[in-house]
């Protein structure tokens, strides 16, 4: 997995049951991370809108209403169901 600055985009995750998990983000300043806290749509669209806490040398302040294109992992509802937690990995 190549991460390049300034190219925000999404992640497939797969456990190692091979089950597919909740997609991470790349964001803006290349950071990889987990949106536990939105609603992840069957056609992309992530609300509600995603916002890199400007905190220095650790977010950047990226604040962007995402769509993730080719998207094809399902629907996530916003917040982690026990079922996801029970086969989290991270
Ligand atoms: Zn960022």
């Amino acid at each position: 997995m190549v991460q390049k600055a300034n190219m925000p985009c999404w992640y497939p995750v797969t456990n190692t049951k091979g089950e597919t998990r909740r997609p991470h983000i790349q964001c803006n300043c290349g950071q990889l991370m987990s949106v536990g806290n939105h609603h992840i749509h069957m056609d992309g669209r992530v609300t509600a809108s995603f916002y890199h806490r400007e905190v220095p040398e650790k977010g950047c302040g990226w604040h962007v209403h995402l769509h993730l294109l080719d998207y094809d992992q399902g629907e996530w509802l916003p917040g982690r169901t026990e079922q996801e937690a029970s086969k989290d990995f991270d």
